[in-house]
């Protein structure tokens, strides 16, 4: 059967068939073959408490039969007013308003569009975005200028804006980073400073230190900067904390939110900002509206399954589950530390990572698809970013879930796909 689907970063010359998903359920993907995997990379990170949590698709279900989709100009509707309530009370202090989007490149375009109109609308002339080296914000043609240059972003090159890029905050080379970004910020023209806080996702799983963090809040506070956290993968307890800046103490000026949102069940994404920068925009001047949407914003359907996601945090013990999860990664993760095979070995919150010593590294190492085969085979989904595997799982899988993963890693290892 040919399929008509264009799948996402797919390269179909080398996928022609991928397995049929029927159903899922805890971090089980339940094959139409009757082939199960488990979910160890929580469907692209965004699966938190399990696949079909019950009260988030109950919340789905009826709030489907109540008020479905509606326009969200010059109307409003109260999941997401509950929504935006409980938003602001839950997120760092001082974010005070709640813009609503659908994904998390659209938080991250939002939190960008902010800061611009911020500017313009307050007489000041400041366009350029800091960004960290390696960073990862969506694959919308902003999302893409901020981001990492590379072999994603080759084609689109021609038409992305330039941004300063910083170096990655290793440790060791944390000042370097710094000091960057201070001469960076004294040029008066940046708007803002958007970065992932505390570690890169789609950039390799790198980890840097929270003071690293304090200390870039520090730098942009004394120039005038915004500071656009880009939580949308370390947000809802990833790290080990609900949100990565309360680690490092800090509340940024622009917070953008999306994968663990709702759960993970439905598309929804929030981009929060403290009062100045809505009020940089309220005025009877009908040129200083903030000018985005999106057909669906705040659907209110998605608004109910946050809303419901929300209740989880607050009925059910997430946080020890989290900690329970990160004891689990650091115990299965000991067995690599010095392998030879692997390189970095490291952890942070629920997210375990390491490298695979190898010639060539980078996003297009040729281990990545090969891994990535003999784990589907092995019965676990896990997708390798190049050479680094990562396992990020949903917060309830299980101890022997987990174990069949980590065998995974380690068969995968023996039978000398990794190491030469
Ligand atoms: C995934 C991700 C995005 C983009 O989110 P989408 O929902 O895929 O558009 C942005 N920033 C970070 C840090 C991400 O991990």
């Amino acid at each position: 059967m040919t399929s008509r689907v264009w799948h996402p970063f797919t390269q179909h010359a080398l996928h022609p068939q991928m397995p049929l998903i029927e159903r899922a359920s805890g971090s089980v993907l339940h094959g139409a073959d009757g082939k199960d995997l488990i979910d160890a990379i929580s469907s692209w990170w965004v699966i938190t408490h399990g696949h079909c949590h019950p009260p988030i698709a109950r919340a789905i279900q009826e709030q489907a039969a109540r008020l479905d989709q509606m326009i969200f100009a010059g109307l409003t509707h109260e999941p997401a007013e509950r929504l935006a309530e409980r938003l602001v009370r839950i997120a760092p202090k001082g974010l005070d308003y709640v813009f609503f989007s659908d994904s998390g490149s659209t938080a991250v375009e939002v939190g960008l569009k902010m800061a611009l109109g911020y500017w313009r609308n307050r007489g000041q002339a400041r366009s350029k975005f800091v960004a960290l080296e390696g960073g990862y914000h969506g694959d919308t043609v902003g999302t893409m200028s901020v981001g990492a240059r590379g072999v994603f972003t080759q084609a689109y090159e021609p038409v992305l804006f330039q941004v300063t890029h910083l170096p990655f905050p290793s440790e060791g080379c944390e000042q370097a980073c710094l000091d960057a970004l201070e001469t960076a910020c004294k040029q008066g023209d940046v708007a803002g400073f958007v970065v992932e806080p505390l570690i890169l996702g789609a950039g390799g799983m790198l980890i840097y230190a929270p003071k690293v963090l304090t200390e870039m809040k520090r730098i942009c506070e004394r120039f005038g900067v915004l500071f656009i956290a880009d939580e949308v993968m370390t947000g809802f307890g990833r790290t080990g904390s609900l949100f990565a800046c309360e680690q490092a103490g800090i509340t940024p000026d622009i917070l953008c939110l999306a994968k663990g949102m709702t759960g993970g069940a439905v598309p929804l994404a929030a981009t929060l900002c403290w009062a100045d920068i809505f009020e940089a925009h309220y005025s009877e001047d009908r040129t200083k509206t903030f000018f985005h949407s999106s057909s669906y914003t705040a659907n209110p359907i998605a608004c109910a399954a946050a809303n419901a996601n929300l209740d989880v945090w607050e009925t059910e013990p997430v946080l020890e589950r989290i900690a329970r999860l990160g004891r689990m990664q650091e115990e299965r993760l000991a067995r690599f530390e010095g392998d030879e095979r692997f390189l970095q070995v490291r952890r942070l919150g629920t997210i375990a990572a390491l490298d695979v010593k190898v010639q060539d590294q980078g996003y297009l190492a040729g281990i990545g698809p090969k891994l990535y085969e003999r784990f589907i085979a092995s019965g676990v989904l896990l997708r390798p970013l190049g050479n680094t595997i990562y396992v990020m799982p949903p917060y309830g899988i299980s101890g022997a879930q987990l174990d069949k993963v980590w065998a995974a890693v380690g068969e995968a290892a023996s039978a000398g796909f990794v190491g030469s």
